[in-house]
């Protein structure tokens, strides 16, 4: 059955096949239930007016077609984050109100210095916050202010939830993932507040991304959790992969798709070009 859902790029650079794969996989599963483009550009350093441009007219060079968006409008617009830092702001004092986010000043570096060796899956992203930088107790607060906030992780809670390709995947919060910034010091909404919020805005009933997002998708459902919503259903794609195993990205040499156009290849090669 199909499942309202959403294209959520970042614009920092070119789509690559990878990418393509993901998105008409998206684009499929939602079919006929509604399509959201939304444009993941809250990292105004690094992210650029012209990749969101590209990113639009590459997806629809391949077909796919959305119901909502920056381009044709919709009831729950704007579509691009950078201006939606409104409602970002009141998921946080409604994250604050709940006593479950604090304010943390330590830097990378901090944390990584203080991490101890990591262990649990070897595709953690990050080191583990360590627990012993926790607050005691902190202010409260009616704006974030210049600093970072956390999501203070339930230690050792197995979360488990249904993927639709996966069948059952667990994460334990303390182990896999750690406290997490949900909050950044540049005074922005950070990646897992950003998207909670807004898959829950414009009602998106299936959520269709890469796996290398499964450990994100454990810590967005303890924010579906804290803030009384009912959490999408999700299903995440098997990432692409090079002849040597690596995951395609532009840095590990994916190709751009529109670099493939210009070389003459259609649409449909795109697809099955980049399928594993
Ligand atoms: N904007 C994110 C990315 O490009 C995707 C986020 C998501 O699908 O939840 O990696």
């Amino acid at each position: 059955m199909p499942s309202r859902g959403r294209l959520a790029p970042t614009p920092t650079g070119l789509l690559h096949a990878g990418h393509a794969r993901t998105f008409a996989l998206a684009a499929e599963r939602a079919r006929g239930a509604g399509l959201v483009m939304r444009i993941e550009d809250l990292d105004r350093d690094r992210c650029r007016a012209e990749f969101a441009a590209a990113a639009l007219e590459d997806l629809r060079w391949l077909g796919i077609e959305w119901t909502e968006g920056p381009d044709v409008g919709g009831p729950h617009a704007p579509y691009e984050q950078g201006r939606r830092g409104a409602w970002f702001l009141e998921v946080w004092r409604r994250l604050e109100a709940s006593g479950a986010i604090y304010p943390s000043p330590h830097s990378r570096r901090d944390v990584e210095l203080a991490a101890t060796a990591p262990h649990g899956p070897a595709a953690r992203e990050e080191p583990l916050f360590p627990p012993a930088l926790r607050p005691a107790s902190w202010h409260r607060a009616s704006a974030p202010g210049r600093v970072a906030w956390r999501f203070r992780v339930p230690d050792g809670r197995v979360i488990e939830f249904t993927d639709g390709r996966l069948g059952t995947v667990c994460r334990t919060a303390g182990v896999d993932f750690g406290d997490f910034v949900v909050w950044r010091r540049d005074d922005l909404a950070a990646y897992e507040l950003a998207v909670v919020a807004d898959d829950h805005a414009m009602e998106i009933e299936e959520v269709v991304r890469g796996e290398d997002l499964l450990t994100s998708t454990a810590r967005q459902i303890l924010l579906y959790e804290t803030l009384g919503w009912e959490p999408p259903r999700w299903f995440h794609a098997p990432l692409v992969v090079d002849a040597g195993g690596r995951r395609l990205a532009k840095r590990s040499g994916g190709v751009a798709i529109r670099e493939l156009r210009a070389r003459g290849v259609g649409p449909a090669d795109v697809l099955t070009w980049s399928a594993p």
